[in-house]
């Protein structure tokens, strides 16, 4: 069954806004198979973002997601991967479409609260870098 990897970045863990994001995924009816929270080094957002190296907030953005604890998870379901962009909503919360995440629950694209992988790869990928296979149930 797919899989995608999803966190609730700095920002939004210190807001609180753990359980609202949780619950909208629970809601939608995509299952829990990992979580754990994390304060991710420097050289560990890198690596997470290392697709971004070029551009010019790379280091403004792995500064903030190593500044405080990350609630990474993976969801399984039916297109997953997708559906849980359509969730987040996009990139620039001004941009976001009321009733997404970020459309509701933020204001600016460095604190935009949540990531998710963009793609089957990258969710591999991500998936492997923040998770032991043995932590995934
Ligand atoms: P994420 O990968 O976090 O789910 P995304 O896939 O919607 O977000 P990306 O293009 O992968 O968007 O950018 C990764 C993150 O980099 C964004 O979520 C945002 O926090 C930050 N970012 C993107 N564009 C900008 C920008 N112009 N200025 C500052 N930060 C940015
Ligand atoms: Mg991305």
């Amino acid at each position: 069954m797919e899989r995608t990897f999803i966190a609730i970045k700095p920002d939004g863990v210190q807001r609180g806004l753990i359980s609202e994001i949780v619950s909208r995924f629970e809601r939608k009816g995509y299952k829990l198979v990992a979580i754990k929270l994390v304060v991710p080094s420097k050289d560990f957002a890198q690596k997470h973002y290392h697709d971004l190296k070029e551009r010019p907030f790379f280091n403004g953005l792995c500064d903030f997601l190593s500044s405080g604890p990350v609630l990474a998870m993976v969801w399984e379901g039916e297109g997953v991967i997708k559906y849980g962009r359509k969730l987040i909503g996009a990139t620039d919360p001004q941009k976001s479409e009321p009733g997404t995440i970020r459309g509701d629950l933020a204001v600016v694209v460095g604190r935009n609260i949540i990531h998710g992988s963009d793609g089957p790869e990258t969710a591999k990928d991500e998936i492997a870098l923040w998770f032991k296979p043995s932590e995934l149930v």
